[in-house]
């Protein structure tokens, strides 16, 4: 079983459509795949109904799934939700809720670069993100589509990254509030990449014991290519508060070949896998009628 729980695709700020993204999972043998964009499920509505309509041929399951924006301490900090119910109403009220934060959040950064001498910002992004929710690395393929710099990297250094100018500080839900909209719609709640935020050992613990108390059920043990000490770190944290554990690329790009989809390989023996929870069942199919 390959699985890989965490990916991005266009209908949030990663480069493959929803069907494109599924292609290169089965080409890479993922068998339990979750489309995890960030703040929306409208590319994971997407390809569960192209799947449904039986055109692709697949022996595996699709995890609906989501990654969540939050707000901990005065840090942003994300949280997917697997085996989500994309009907819930909780959850799609709270997605409409951070659209709209993604969307002043732009207007407020488009201001920001202006004062910084760069225009036109916010309609280049939004033309480059359609109908995706709008992220900052729509503002970055603007910056150097219009020649401000060199790479989406460079863009994040110099403008859109923690403490640079275009950074207007975290107005995220409350980590709590996210965990909550997750358990509501009966998925399981997991902390992505906790070795990301580059928080000491101490400030990691102090967010995990917050996610463990407001109803948090695992963590991403394997994310992206990762050293095998952070990993073995990682177990022992989960084991200290009672996580279970996830895996996935958190892939975006096809040029991000070092994380290709389902490229993480195996959970150690020793976590315990998130789909292993009872809320990791399937979504039941519809029950054909005996009458
Ligand atoms: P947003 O959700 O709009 O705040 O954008 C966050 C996304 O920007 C992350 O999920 C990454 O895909 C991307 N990102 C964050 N930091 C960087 C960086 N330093 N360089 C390139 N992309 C980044
Ligand atoms: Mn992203
Ligand atoms: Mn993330
Ligand atoms: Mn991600």
């Amino acid at each position: 079983m390959n699985c890989d729980l965490h990916t991005h695709s266009r209908a949030s700020d990663g480069e493959l459509e929803p069907l494109e993204l599924f292609r290169r999972a089965k080409a890479n043998a993922v068998t339990r795949l979750a489309l995890t964009d960030h703040d929306t499920i409208d590319g994971y509505l997407e390809l569960d109904r192209l799947l449904s309509a039986g055109d692709e041929q697949w022996d595996g399951e699709l995890v609906a799934g989501v990654e969540l924006s939050a707000h901990w301490q005065g840090r942003s900090c994300h949280i997917v939700g697997l085996w989500i119910d994309p009907a819930s109403s909780p959850l799609t009220t709270f997605l409409s809720g951070q659209r709209q934060v993604r969307e002043d959040r732009a207007e407020a950064m488009d201001k920001r670069l202006q004062k910084a001498g760069i225009s036109g910002a916010l309609a280049g992004a939004r033309e480059l993100a359609g109908t995706a929710v709008l992220s900052r690395p729509h503002f970055a393929r603007y910056l150097v589509g219009a020649g401000h710099c060199a790479n989406e990297q460079q863009a994040f250094k110099r403008w859109l990254g923690r403490g640079k100018c275009a950074d207007i500080g975290c107005r995220w839900p409350p980590l709590a509030e996210v965990v909550d909209v997750i358990l509501s719609a009966g998925g399981i709640p997991v902390l992505a990449h906790p070795d990301k935020y580059s928080f000491t050992r101490t400030k990691l613990k102090q967010l995990l014991a917050d996610f463990v108390d407001c109803g948090g059920a695992a963590l991403e043990l394997l994310s992206g290519r990762q050293q095998a000490n952070v990993t073995a770190s990682l177990l022992r944290l989960a084991d200290e508060y009672g996580l279970a554990s996830s895996l996935g690329s958190d892939f975006h790009s096809c040029a991000q070949h070092w994380c290709d989809v389902g490229s993480m390989g195996e959970l150690p023996a020793a976590a315990v896998p998130v789909w292993t929870l009872p809320a990791a069942s399937p979504s039941p199919q519809p029950v054909a009628s005996s009458l």
